[in-house]
């Protein structure tokens, strides 16, 4: 239904995705403020475009990933952005899968439907943007196995959903604009607390004199059995495939986390609920970053924090 997709954010996650929409066989114009990147595009014969607002009058939908609010807020309302020719736009659909606060992705939401299309696409006068965050690193954007949690019109959702599979192996319909941010932001802040209750249980159960093996093997056949306890365990050696058993190389970076955890954090005094886990999540991983982890696989929390040992 989409012929022409752009595509604004050619980083680690955004430049797999398109090498999966090509596959696919849609055809591509994508742009990055990199230079060097986008050369690399260009010279794999992608079309490549100066601005976002070129990539929007390429396309009949457009996909963004950039790093936070403030690009994707930049991308499009800024100069040359998205919407930069007035209220009139080519897209019908903008989606955006960049990680970023529900308030800025409803506000543009607002923003792109108040346009008008240049030409009427089916019985759509009005363009239409989705939030639809990803869950899966660089890994599941490589294999395509992504899973998107979407906010915003549901019919919208439905006739993006080919493109998204397209990407990923799962969409989930959230609700409303920003419901897609609000469940990745959501999902994340439960994520640091699981890992780092589990990683504080293992640290105090080895000072007990229990080893890590062990508890894990009484955690994952009882009431405390989690993803970070049987899929992603923290302490090295216990799971083979686990980032902890490589040094905590790769996997889902300690400075992704604490940015997450900042937009739960920020979200929560937006709606004044408390969610003081979510603090006292947010001090750690600012604390491990300041250490010198900010690259590490987020589960470095069991060594650099808990066990007290460096490098
Ligand atoms: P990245 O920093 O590798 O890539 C972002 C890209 O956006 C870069 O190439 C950068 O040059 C480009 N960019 C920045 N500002 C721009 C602008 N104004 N115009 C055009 N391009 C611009 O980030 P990433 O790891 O690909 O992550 C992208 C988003 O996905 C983030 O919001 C992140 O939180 C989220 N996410 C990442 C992962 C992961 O494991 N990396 C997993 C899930 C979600």
């Amino acid at each position: 239904e989409f012929e022409s997709v752009g595509f604004i954010g050619l980083g680690n996650m955004g430049s797999r995705m398109v090498h999966n929409l090509i596959k696919a066989g849609y055809k591509v114009a994508v742009h990055d403020i990199n230079c060097n990147v986008l050369k690399k595009f260009s010279d794999m014969g992608v079309s490549t475009k100066e601005t976002p607002f070129e990539v929007a009058e390429a396309s009949d939908v457009v996909i963004t990933m950039l790093p936070s609010s403030s690009h994707v807020f930049d991308v499009f309302t800024g100069p040359n952005g998205l919407l930069q020719g007035g209220n009139l736009l080519r897209p019908w659909l903008l989606i955006d899968s960049s990680t970023i606060d529900p308030q800025t992705s409803r506000k543009l939401s607002v923003t792109v439907s108040k346009c008008i299309l240049k030409e009427k696409k089916d019985h759509w006068v009005n363009p239409v943007m989705l939030d639809a965050p990803v869950s899966g690193g660089v890994l599941a954007a490589e294999a395509g196995t992504l899973a998107f949690m979407v906010g915003g019109s549901e019919e919208a959702y439905l006739a993006a959903k080919p493109l998204l599979l397209s990407m990923g192996k799962n969409t989930i319909y959230c609700g409303k604009a920003g419901n897609g941010s609000a469940a990745k932001i959501c999902n994340n802040l439960a994520m640091a607390v699981s890992m780092l209750g589990i990683s504080e249980a293992l640290a105090l159960g080895q000072s007990l004199g229990i080893a890590a093996s062990t508890l894990t093997r009484v955690f994952n056949s009882s009431s405390a059995r989690c993803w970070s306890s049987d899929s992603y365990n923290p302490v090295p050696g216990v799971m083979e495939a686990a980032p902890s058993s490589r040094n905590y190389d790769g996997g889902f970076a300690s400075k992704l986390m604490a940015k997450d955890l900042n937009l739960a954090a920020a979200s929560a005094i937006d709606v004044g609920r408390k969610c003081p886990l979510t603090s006292q999540a947010l001090e750690i991983y600012t604390e491990l970053c300041q250490d010198g982890h900010e690259a590490r696989d987020f589960s470095c929390v069991f060594r650099h924090y808990y066990s007290g040992m460096d490098e």
